[in-house]
Formats: C-alpha cells, structure tokens, sequence
C-alpha cells in the first residue's frame, strides 16, 4: 500500500479519512470556530449587511508560477467579496480529492490555503472532503463560499455606470491567463511570467469610500472584455477600450502573437476593472498607484452613450468592434 498518496480509503469515514483531516485540514485551517464534530456551527454576527458568494476551483496545473489552487481559491473568493465592498469574514470549504494524489501535495495546497485566508482575515469555520476514484477528477478541486461584510460607502453596481465615465484596471491583464497555459507547458512553450494571483482587498479598501465609484469587477475567466461585455449588456451603452492604453506585460502580448489568443480575454486573479465618474479617476488611479498591487494602474477606457457594445480604439483612430468570447482557448484556468 502506497502511504505517499490519498486512497479512496481516506473518503470512506473511517480512521483514514478522520487522520487525514486531523493531519492536514485541521492542522493548518483549525480555529475555535471549526468544530469538526458538530453538524452545523453558530457563527458570531459580525456589524453590518452581510455578502455571500462561492466558487469551485479546477485549475490545471495545482501549481503554477505565483501560485496555487489553495491560494487561487481563497484569492477567487475573498476578490469577489471586495470588488462588492465587503470585507471577508468567514468561508467554507469543500474539497473533491482524487485518489492518487500526493498527499505530501494536498498538505501544501490546504497550508497555502490557510496562509492567504489568515492573510484576508477569512475564518474557515465549517469544511468537508471527498475521495472521487482515480480518473474521476483533476487532483484536487477545492469549492469555496465565502461570507463578508458590506464596508462600501454606497452599494456598487453595473446599473449606476452612465456615459463619460471611466474604466479603469488596476494592472496588467492576462498574466493568470498565460502563466498557467505556460505551466502546462502545451505547444513546447515555456517561461517565467507569474500569475497575477492575489487578493484584491487593498486595491478596493482603497477606494470603495469614493461616492463617484461606480462598480467594480474582478476580471477571471473571459478576462477584461467578458467585463467589458457585462458592463455594455446591463447599462445598454458602450465600452470603449483605448488599445495603447491597457497594460501589458511583453510576455502576454508574446504569447498571444504567436498563438492567436486576444489578450483582452484572458483570466487575471488580482486585478480590479473599475468605473468611476471622471471627477474621480484621478483619486483612483493616485490611490491604487500608491500599493504595490497597484503600481501598473491605468485610465483604459470610458462609457459611451447607446449601442451596448465593447469597442477597441486602436493607436490610429480606428475602431473595432469586440465580440463576445465563444469558446474558451483555455479551460480549467481557475
Ligand atoms: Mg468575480
């Protein structure tokens, strides 16, 4: 017998499964809010208007430059609680463990995990495991639902975006997108670009006290323009992208020549895409500029009145038009 990996004897609740959550689960995610012998837990209510949202991750590869699906999903989840102007309380997790995985791995995965949820002040406070038979699942896919605390100053929400305001993303775009395509080290190719995965909470703590912020999105799959999309479908006007504008890294832009991929839709794991009023662009951008997650912000575009549609300005005055993504060039990239 194999004691290096997960056995679907670790699933089956008996002494296997209940050392493995003592040895690992517990161990890095332990608070005195988990109680794993009870049924359900009562939570202290935290001061103010509860959020809640939750996520399934199935990034392939577990590991890649900048980061993992420990904290990729702590990071998915803690993002989509800031970009709404909440501060994120308490999560849960549950975690689908394929037969056959290292454990030596899933131990480094939960511990990744534990480590950006105590950076976010994010208490894991109810979890569970699966053991699915080999073949049946991607190594590890980890669900997540995280709650939090409303600390906007006005709630955020694509439907307060009206004409002449701008967008605004706080760094480069498609960084995730890339680094874990060159992770899986398809088409022979290979680099050092990093993921941009990270919490987003003090970009939007810097700024959700701006009665002139609008809406903010984290971009993840389907990157900048599915945002871009979202934002033309639910106010009925258009957005429009300066293409010089939107930062890029040269690896992206690469990678994206050589293999046809826009760039424009590719997933990023810490960076907001903002709409402002024009009168507070510049405390935006000062604000996020003055973090290190902030440092390539930018001004990329503005809200044109009508047409719901996502158009790209190009460096000579042209325009195009962008359309949805159909099909995704790279699945399972968070
Ligand atoms: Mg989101």
């Amino acid at each position: 017998m194999d004691d290096t990996r997960i056995l679907l004897a670790h699933g089956n609740g008996g002494r296997l499964m209940r050392e493995l959550i003592a040895g690992i689960f517990v161990r890095h995610l332990g608070n005195p809010l988990l109680d794993t012998d009870a049924d359900a837990v009562a939570l202290p209510q935290p001061d103010g208007e509860l959020l809640v949202t939750t996520d399934g991750f199935t990034v392939e590869p577990l590991e890649f430059p900048g980061g993992d699906i420990g904290s990729l999903a702590v990071h998915g989840v803690v993002n989509d609680l800031a970009v709404a102007g909440a501060d994120p309380v308490y999560c849960t997790l549950s975690a689908l463990i394929e037969e056959g995985l290292e454990i030596a791995k899933l131990d480094r995965y939960i511990a990744s995990f534990a480590r950006a949820a105590r950076q976010n002040r994010m208490t894991v406070v109810a979890g569970d495991t699966k053991v699915v038979r080999r073949g049946e699942g991607g190594g590890l896919y980890l669900s997540v639902t995280g709650v939090g605390v409303r600390r906007a100053a006005a709630p955020l929400g694509m439907n307060r975006i009206v004409p002449g305001d701008a967008v605004i993303v706080s760094g480069s775009v498609g960084d995730h997108g890339i680094a874990v395509m060159l992770a899986r080290e398809q088409f022979g190719l290979s680099g050092s670009l990093r993921s941009d995965s990270a919490s987003v909470l003090p970009l939007a703590r810097a700024v959700r006290d701006l009665p002139e912020l609008r809406f903010m999105r984290d971009p993840t799959r389907g990157g900048l323009a599915t945002v871009a999309h979202e934002i033309a479908r639910a106010s009925g006007h258009s957005v429009l992208l300066e293409q010089h504008a939107v930062p890029l890294r040269p690896e992206v832009v690469a990678v994206c020549d050589m293999l046809g991929y826009d760039p424009y839709f590719l997933a990023c794991e810490g960076r907001i895409v903002a709409a402002v009023a024009p009168s507070a662009a510049e405390a935006v951008l000062s604000r996020w500029r003055a973090l290190p997650e902030g440092g390539d912000a930018a001004l990329i575009g503005r809200i044109e009145t009508g047409g719901g549609r996502v158009i790209l300005e190009t460096g000579l005055g042209g325009r195009r038009v962008i359309d949805e993504l159909e099909d995704d060039p790279l699945p399972r990239i968070c």
